[in-house]
């Protein structure tokens, strides 16, 4: 009979990035935001390291704070301007103005530059989501919550009474000229992926 392989050894900051969410944290409460004054927003339960890391599931709470205060996402502690890196194209998306402008959002925290090395070397899977690093602009944009369900919170989201809006997550909105620069990149690296196939 085969063994089972071992289970590998999880520590938050190394094989697991800060913002993951773990079995031991699925707990949630509604809870004025103090992000976003007047709205709800979902609250967690924070127990980073009980139970088992979700990888597809990101902590509502961790996620809005290090949005908000530029939090590591590999190792949850603040990155200076100088060291904050965020991977544009392989995360968030485009958004479309009112004016048709288009303007990047990102939703996940940046990074310092030795924890995204250290994370690529720990997750195959972050290896490719994480190359071509680029530098968080000194314009740091401004965040807008969002209120459609995030991964993992559909149970809770079906729970809540209808026409209630609540708070799950939120992203930060660039610049005109950051934007364009993230619009190039990801033009470039569909062009990349072209050539590929
Ligand atoms: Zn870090």
């Amino acid at each position: 009979m085969a063994e089972a392989a071992p289970e590998p050894v999880w520590r938050v900051g190394e094989s697991v990035p800060w913002s993951v969410a773990w079995s031991g944290e699925q707990a949630f409460r509604l809870q004025p935001s103090t992000l976003f004054p007047g709205m709800t927003e979902v609250g967690q339960a924070e127990r980073p390291g009980v139970g088992r890391p979700l990888f597809a599931a990101v902590h509502v709470d961790r996620q809005r704070r290090g949005m908000a205060g530029h939090l590591c996402h590999v190792c949850g502690e603040p990155t200076p301007p100088h060291d904050r890196w965020i991977f544009p194209v392989a995360s968030g998306g485009m958004v479309t103005m009112a004016d048709g402008e288009e303007r990047y959002g990102g939703n996940v925290p940046p990074v310092h530059q030795a924890c995204a090395k250290r994370a690529q070397r720990q997750c195959p899977h972050l290896r490719k989501a994480m190359a071509r690093p680029v530098a968080c602009p000194a314009d740091e944009g401004r965040l807008i919550w969002r209120t459609d369900v995030v991964p993992g919170m559909e149970a809770l989201a079906k729970s809540l009474p209808a026409g209630v809006e609540v708070v799950f997550s939120c992203y930060r909105l660039y610049g005109a000229a950051f934007s364009r620069k993230v619009a190039r990149l990801r033009r470039e690296e569909e062009a990349r992926q072209a050539r590929r196939s």
